[in-house]
């Protein structure tokens, strides 16, 4: 949707940095940020395999949520009530870079809005939910609002909601431009490959050696933030878990059809069911549906997984937008995410002077962005309260063998997203 982007040259030759930074999502973009805000001398090189924007990173749903996702766990307000504050100050560390970034940048609500978003309703068991996690946050002293079934209409327009909760904290940008955003903002001292996978790294003395394609760079660190991936350097194996999800957008359609607020967003009552936002523009609005969990071990999906999906994205959109008959899906995608079986981050110094910040659980919007700037701190030796955090995590617990751990993820996915039922 965005005005096409000439992507910034492949590297041909050998270079010398710093910090080399592989991949350049949220983790990788925001980590180079934040090493050229600590220190502006620095030489910093991010490698990126495809184009800026083209993966997971510019194709979500765009939610920086700063509250806890798992809105129906039972123990997000218990005796762990800290713990879980904790995690919010991490997330709205997350919020407080993009807004950073909005305002460098001069952005509109088009691109970053800090509109909140609802967790919608659609039957009795969701409507249970949202008033249960309302409880929630009343004890940890979270700003919400309840709507009933009219209310969260006059929002919608659509009266296929039965109850919604309103948090103001989440953050919600246009992803692609916000991540081509991030990457044209740093200084000369920060160089951007594009379509240049790192292809292996070695050491040699005290700094090291990747090789790309083309060329070569010779780093006194690396942070790697290529999420999944990471594995086909022989890391972190038999502890990610590889799980696609799928999302579909309408073509535009005259904003009149469908009355309520022309902009929203709304992630599910269950944490597996299906997220939805209406995107205004200037042809028209769209909707927006992400729904859908697959395990993929082999980290690709097919054209037919994606056609499958779709057709559970059409299904969902007929039921909450009936008033849309006839309204076609234009585009549809798959993307990655890194997740670990006990849900922690793949953090830290893995070897020396290489710097891991993998494996965001599914929210990468937040937690990502978190821990780039976490890796790029730690990689700099600055002590400090988000390192702390990420250090503190416990270490990826490790997945069962094949063909268990394929039977397991795939049956336990299913069994998630068939209790999520309309939701
Ligand atoms: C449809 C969809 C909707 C989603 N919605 C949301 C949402 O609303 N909110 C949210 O928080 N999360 C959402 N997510 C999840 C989120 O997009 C991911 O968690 C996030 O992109 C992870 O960021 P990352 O930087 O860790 O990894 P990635 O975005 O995967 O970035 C890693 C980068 O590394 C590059 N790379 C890989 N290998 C190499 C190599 N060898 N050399 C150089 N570069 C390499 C890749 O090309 C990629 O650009 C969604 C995901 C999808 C697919």
């Amino acid at each position: 949707m965005l005005p096409p982007r000439t992507p910034r040259p492949s590297l041909n030759g050998t270079i010398s940095a710093d910090i080399a930074v592989i991949g350049a999502g949220f983790a990788g973009l925001s980590a180079a940020r934040r090493l050229s805000q600590l220190d502006p001398k620095l030489k910093v090189v991010i490698v990126e395999a495809g184009e800026i924007a083209e993966g997971a990173t510019g194709r979500n749903s765009g939610f920086i949520i700063d509250l806890p996702h798992e809105v129906s766990s039972e123990d997000y307000s218990g005796s762990d009530g800290d713990e879980r504050r904790h995690d919010i100050k991490v997330h709205r560390l997350a919020i407080a870079l993009a807004r950073e970034l909005a305002t460098e940048k001069g952005w509109g609500k088009d691109i970053f809005d800090a509109c909140g978003k609802y967790n919608v309703a659609m039957g009795p068991q969701g409507d249970k939910h949202v008033v249960s996690y309302a409880k929630q946050l009343e004890k940890i002293r979270e700003e919400y609002c309840l709507l009933d079934a009219k209310e969260i209409a006059s929002v919608t327009g659509t009266n296929s909601f039965t109850s919604a909760i309103y948090t103001p904290g989440t953050v919600i940008i246009q992803p692609a431009a916000y991540i081509r955003g991030l990457a044209d903002s740093f200084g000369d001292l920060v160089k951007l490959f594009e379509n240049t996978p790192a292809l292996s790294f070695e050491r040699q003395g005290t700094s090291w050696r990747i090789k790309t394609p083309n060329g070569v760079i010779n780093a006194g660190k690396i942070i790697l933030a290529n999420n999944g991936q990471a594995q086909s350097f022989g890391l972190f194996r038999g502890v990610l878990l590889h799980v696609y999800t799928y999302a579909s957008m309408t073509e535009a359609f005259t904003p009149a059809r469908l009355g309520g607020h022309r902009s929203w967003a709304a992630t599910p009552a269950f944490p597996m069911g299906t997220t939805v936002r209406r995107v205004p523009g200037e042809a028209g609005d769209r909707i927006l549906i992400r729904s859908r969990y697959t395990y993929n071990p082999g980290m690709q999906v097919s054209d037919g997984a994606i056609a499958r999906a779709g057709r559970i994205h059409d299904r969902k959109f007929e039921a909450r937008f009936p008033m849309l008959k006839g309204v076609q899906m234009q585009y549809r995608w798959a993307g990655a995410m890194a997740l670990t079986w006990n849900g922690v981050p793949a953090f830290g110094e893995i070897e020396p002077g290489i710097f891991a910040a993998i494996a965001c659980n599914g929210v990468g919007a937040t937690k990502a962005t978190a821990s780039g700037i976490a890796a790029a701190e730690a990689a700099l030796g600055v002590d400090s309260w988000l390192v702390d955090v990420f250090r503190g995590f416990a270490a990826p617990k490790r997945l069962p063998p094949q063909p268990f751990l394929t039977i397991g993820a795939t049956a336990n996915l299913s069994v998630k997203e068939w209790s999520a039922g309309l939701e």
